[in-house]
Formats: C-alpha cells, sequence, structure tokens
C-alpha cells in the first residue's frame, strides 16, 4: 500500500489513494493547521481532493484538525467507531474509562514534556485545558462504524478492513490493509523507547485490552505498523514485546 505520512507537531496521519481522492487517516491538534496545510501541498495534495477522513479514536491530537478540514471541504465523509461519535461529541479526552501514564517515568517525562508542548502549541499548562478540543457533531454523511466493516462495503475502494483495537481507548480501530499495512493509531507506538514505552502509547486506558488488540494485529497478518506517534516498524516488534508493560505499574492522575 502507497501511504503518505503527513508529519505534524506530535502525531502523523496518513494520505492513502484508492483512486482520484484521497483517504485522510487522523488529524493533529488544531494547533497543527499550518504544518497540516505544508505537508499536504508538500504531498502535492489539495484539500479538495479528500474524499474521507478516518478518526482511529476521539482524541485530541487526531481530531483537532478535523473542524478546519471540513471547514474548507464540507463533502469530506468521516469515518469513525460508533463509541467515537459520542467521545468526540464531548469535547474533551474520555478520562470515565480509567487509564493512565505508563510508568514512573512516563510520567516524569510527559509531565516535563506538556510544559514544552503547551509553550511550543502556546496553550496554557493546564493539563485540563491540554485535553480539550471542539466538540464534534457526526453528520447524516458521516460513517459510523459497528463492527469490522471491508473499507469497499462503506464506500472506500481499498483492499482492507477496520478492526476494533481497544485498550488505549475504548473506541480505538486501526485499519488493516490486506498486503499486511497496518495503519494502527495509538493501538501501538515507536517513542520514548528509552524510558520503556517498549512500543506501547503513552497513555493506556485497559493494559489488558490494549496486548489483546495486538494479538488480534497479529493473528490478522499484519506486517508493517505505522503509529500515529514514531515511525513504521515491524509486527515483529509487536511478537517480541507483548505483556512487557504491567498495568499494575500505569501511573493515574
Ligand atoms: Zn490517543
Amino acid at each position: 500500500m502507497n501511504i503518505i505520512p503527513i508529519k505534524l507537531s506530535v502525531t502523523t496521519c496518513y494520505l492513502i489513494k484508492p483512486g482520484d481522492q484521497y483517504v485522510l487517516i487522523d488529524t493533529g491538534y488544531a494547533e497543527d493547521w499550518g504544518l497540516f496545510l505544508t505537508g499536504l501541498k508538500e504531498a502535492g495534495v489539495g484539500i479538495s481532493q479528500i474524499s474521507h477522513i478516518i478518526l482511529t479514536h476521539h482524541h485530541d491530537d487526531h481530531c483537532g484538525l478535523l473542524h478546519d478540514i471540513l471547514r474548507e471541504n464540507g463533502s469530506i465523509r468521516v469515518v469513525m467507531s460508533r463509541l467515537c461519535k459520542d467521545l468526540i461529541l464531548v469535547g474533551k479526552n474520555d478520562q470515565t474509562h480509567g487509564g493512565g501514564l505508563l510508568n514512573r517515568q512516563v510520567a516524569f517525562l510527559i509531565r516535563r514534556k506538556q510544559f514544552y508542548l503547551s509553550m511550543i502549541l502556546k496553550k496554557k499548562v493546564d493539563k485540563a485545558d491540554n485535553l480539550k478540543f471542539k466538540p464534534y457533531q457526526a453528520r447524516d454523511c458521516d460513517i459510523l462504524v459497528d463492527e469490522e466493516p471491508r473499507l469497499c462495503d462503506i464506500g472506500i475502494p481499498l483492499d482492507g478492513r477496520i478492526i476494533k483495537t481497544p485498550g488505549h481507548t475504548v473506541d480505538s480501530i486501526s485499519i488493516l490493509f490486506d498486503d499486511g499495512d497496518c495503519v494502527i493509531g495509538d493501538a501501538a507506538a515507536h517513542m520514548l523507547s528509552f524510558a520503556g514505552t517498549k512500543y506501547c502509547v503513552i497513555f493506556i486506558c485497559n493494559m489488558d485490552e490494549y496486548y489483546k488488540s495486538w494479538e488480534k494485529v497479529i493473528a490478522a497478518g499484519a506486517r508493517r505498523i505505522f503509529p500515529a506517534h514514531g515511525k513504521p516498524f515491524s509486527v515483529e516488534k509487536l511478537k517480541s514485546n507483548i505483556g512487557k508493560n504491567k498495568a499494575a505499574n500505569l501511573v493515574h492522575n
């Protein structure tokens, strides 16, 4: 699969071209608008050429640009899980399902990083403020996914399907293509390895579910993993790192 990365401040979103139009998987922080436009221009793609946006989950660093993009092109259909629809309407990262930061070192680094990030993004240091975004009300033309449809069955002419990969959040989904490429959102990551992340994202809602999602991705035949944070990596990394982080080490707020 020809997957084009668009690298933003923290998030990497991905463009795929099924035909004349492009499918965008995830967006970035609302503050990433300028970076997004630059990335799109470098890829030679116009917003008018995007037909669908697939959201892997409702977090602010994935859905933050939705309003800006849809303002430019209102005909884009947003694809998301039905659980995402309810959470994205709330306008803040879900904390009602528990969860925490991966370990003490990550918690320490993230608290520091949040400070720097908030300066870069010109946001307040206040954590609660960092996790908010403009609520999104799903429109009639949007596509809400309950099960695990093939992409062609929801109007996207690509060989692959959506699979549910909860654990990071309850609404997390991934896109698994038949050739083994898997755009995984935050169901795995390639960041802060020195802090012991071991291919996990830094925030996990349910560690058991998280690793069950890895098992599912592996069993389904994934080969190359495209995370929203960090560079693509081989599925072998998931196989060799399953269970390396423990739920007991999550740092809760
Ligand atoms: Zn997330």
